[in-house]
């Protein structure tokens, strides 16, 4: 590896600031790739571009002036191409009009906003070029990330690409390629050297795109070596304990299912064979079961978890919310009624202390085989004696260290990951790449598809009147509000004072309850109970309600402020009905202020009933940060790869990896994944 030091591509307080930024060899310089490009063929007309688009373009200072307003600013006045702008700060006033001289040429990159037909852009970012730079590059200028130190100490743009442009040069040559010729030949992916070579000195934006995409296999491929290796890892282990009974054997399922009202779905019980297939082999298991809302994944899991409990080992539950814990607990219990019995407790974290010391106390000497909980499960002082599965419900809720922590509360319990929310597989397989995969696709008979449609606030009377039809008829509703953060003030109020009013005036014959996370957690049980049996008539609510909550005979959901609640969380708020035999609606009521986009959501709930399509819908729109476990999972490291884009991408860097993991054992031993995801593009690029 050859260290800035022994060039002479920049002089020493140059690299020394370089190497604050982690560049201090010639390969990490090759890798120091441009943040954007500007494409000087194409002479952007800035009224053209969409409001809220990012754009970048070329354009002379005219004059700046600072003006008195509410709030003191700095408008600077650019002229490019086609059109005139403003600039506007209002932090760093001083520097920026020092900066930006008249006459400068900039190239600046934000977002349009124009206002009474003038552009404007708020604080761009910016770089200066020279006429230099211009007839240097060709027609694509790449531009690059300049931090004030860098530019204090000389560091531009163009000197980078300067050096960058020597440093092909000599050094060139010595880039090796990883991935063998035929292959990338096969695969149409460009070869490492040349695509370095183009992401810095493109021709075209295709170039680029193409570029791009080798880098971008590369990353995925150590990203998915470090998955590779967690896998490989638990390959590697024994759990404690071995079954001695076999599936078909099993006495506690047959009773259970002799007792059941209903039949297993033909995937219910597949899924049910692979889980066993999977959790019987030596070293523990790990398995993410994905179904769409109300596709019953509940029972398997039970099921699941009497292999366990029938050969004496313990069974941990795990669920987002105490609403959720405490409705599979009484589901357990009334699915096994008299017929089947063994301790099982509930632990939620809200117990008194004297009750929850005693049910720590007949956990840790076994004596409970299943408990249900919330994230009092994993606190420090929860033992198990024999702790052989982990089931957590809804795991997109979850982080990844959560799931971790409840699993390192036994030897080695094998997992079963649920989740209603299904994610792209791109992101399924980035998330959960150690874990296998079984999916519920059909549900059970007789559902029908939720009718839903979009309405406007004045609707509302026409709406409430046909609520109070089918309570008539014997039928349950709910109706959400957006408290989406629980102790949001203002929307707690309007959440009250809607209550009051929907239960005075609108439906003053009925029984409404309010159920929302500020109640306490007695409170929350007593509303969910009541509208179970049927004695409240409208559940008033947040998204409390959102995950899981099983009342069939609910056949209408209203949601208020739809457009402020992702698609993801739309359909798991309209799986609540659509759970019983009656046809179920669901009622979008978005606010009057309702953006292009939400509409876009709002649609697609019309569309599809279909979580899987909707869920695809949700990451394009809104991109992976949202979903839960992204951050940690290491998916917001990759630097080129976008999962939204690169599905396919990274199952070919999947396979290929699968078939060469002798090449990138080096990858899989790495500790600190993030360190070595960037270390390990650089390994093969000496
Ligand atoms: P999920 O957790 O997948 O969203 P649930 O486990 O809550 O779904 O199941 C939804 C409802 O369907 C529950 O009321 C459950 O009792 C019921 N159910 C589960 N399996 C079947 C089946 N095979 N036939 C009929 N109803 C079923
Ligand atoms: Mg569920």
């Amino acid at each position: 590896m050859i260290s800035l030091e022994q060039t002479r591509l920049f002089r020493k307080d140059q690299r020394r600031v370089l190497q604050r930024r982690g560049i201090t060899t010639v390969r990490d310089l090759f890798f120091y790739l441009p943040r954007r490009y500007i494409d000087r063929s194409r002479n952007i007309d800035l009224n053209e571009v969409p409001p809220g688009e990012e754009v970048s373009f070329i354009g002379t200072v005219l004059e700046s002036q600072i003006q008195y307003g509410k709030r003191k600013r700095l408008v600077v006045t650019v002229k490019s191409e086609k059109n005139q702008i403003e600039m506007v700060y209002f932090n760093g006033i001083e520097y920026y009009s020092k900066l930006l001289k008249p006459q400068s040429l900039v190239a600046f990159s934000g977002r349009i906003e124009s206002f009474k037909d003038k552009l404007s852009m708020l604080h761009p970012e910016m770089e200066f070029v020279t006429n230099e730079d211009l007839i240097h590059t060709g027609r694509i200028v790449p531009l690059y990330t300049i931090t004030g130190d860098m530019q204090r100490s000389g560091l531009t743009s163009r000197s980078i690409r300067a050096a960058i442009k020597r440093a092909f040069k000599e050094f060139g040559d010595r880039i090796k390629d990883h991935v063998n010729e035929d292959y990338l030949e096969a695969e149409d992916l460009m070869p490492l050297r040349q695509a370095l070579e183009k992401i810095h000195f493109p021709e075209s934006l295709d170039e680029v795109g193409k570029a791009r995409q080798r880098l971008a296999f590369d990353e995925l491929l150590y990203f998915s070596a470090l998955m590779e290796e967690k896998r490989i890892l638990r390959e590697s282990m024994r759990k404690s304990f071995q079954f001695t009974i076999k599936a078909e054997d099993l006495k506690l399922r047959q009773q259970l299912l002799e007792n059941l009202p209903f039949r297993l779905t033909r995937d219910q019980e597949m899924a049910l064979k692979s889980l066993d297939e999977y959790f019987s082999t030596p070293h523990p298991g790990g398995v993410l079961l994905q179904g769409d809302v109300g596709s019953g994944k509940t029972l398997v899991a039970l099921l699941v978890a009497l292999r366990y409990i029938e050969e004496g080992i313990q069974v941990a539950l795990m669920a987002p919310t105490e609403v959720l814990a405490r409705q599979h607990f009484y589901t357990f219990r009334n699915f096994l009624k008299d017929f089947v019995f063994f301790p099982m407790d509930l632990l939620l974290g809200s117990e008194k202390a004297q009750e929850r010391k005693a049910k720590l106390e007949r956990l840790r000497k076994g004596e409970t085989m299943f408990v249900v909980g919330t994230h009092a499960l994993i606190q420090d002082d929860v033992e198990f004696s024999k702790l052989g599965l982990v089931i957590i419900d809804e795991q997109h809720r979850f982080g990844v260290e959560q799931r971790e922590k409840l699993r390192a509360k036994g030897g080695l319990p094998d997992i079963l990951a649920m989740t209603a929310t299904p994610i792209p597989r791109s992101l399924t397989l980035a998330l959960y790449g150690d874990l296998e995969q079984v999916i519920i696709r059909e549900k059970p008979p007789g559902r029908k598809p939720v009718d839903t449609r979009i309405y406007r606030e004045a609707d509302l009377p026409r709406i409430y009147k046909s609520v109070e039809k089918y309570l008539s008829q014997g039928r349950q509703a709910y109706i959400v509000y957006p408290m989406i953060e629980e102790n949001e003030k203002a929307s707690y109020a309007s959440l009250l004072s809607d209550f009051h009013y929907l239960e005075k005036t609108v439906f003053p014959n009925r029984r409404l309850g309010l159920l929302h996370g500020r109640l306490s957690s007695e409170e929350k049980e007593r509303a969910m109970q009541k509208f179970k049996e049927g004695l409240i008539e409208i559940l008033v609510t947040t998204t409390v309600v959102e995950v899981g909550v099983d009342v069939p005979n609910a056949n209408i959901i209203i949601i208020r402020n739809a457009e402020r609640f992702g698609l993801s969380q739309l359909h798991q708020l309209r799986g609540r009905v659509g759970r019983g035999e009656h046809q179920s609606f669901c009622i979008l009521i978005p606010s009057n202020n309702i953006t292009a986009e939400g509409q876009l959501r709002l649609q697609a709930m019309v569309e599809s009933n279909d979580g899987f399509y909707l869920a695809q819908r949700d990451f394009e729109i809104r991109g992976p940060g949202e979903i839960m476990g992204v951050k940690q999972a290491g998916v917001s490291e990759l630097r080129i790869a976008d999962l939204r884009q690169d599905t396919e991408l990274l199952i070919k860097a999947r396979k290929y990896l699968k078939e060469h993991m002798e090449l990138y054992r080096d990858i899989t031993q790495a500790k600190n994944w993030k360190n070595e995801l960037q270390k390990g593009m650089l390994l093969f690029a000496n």
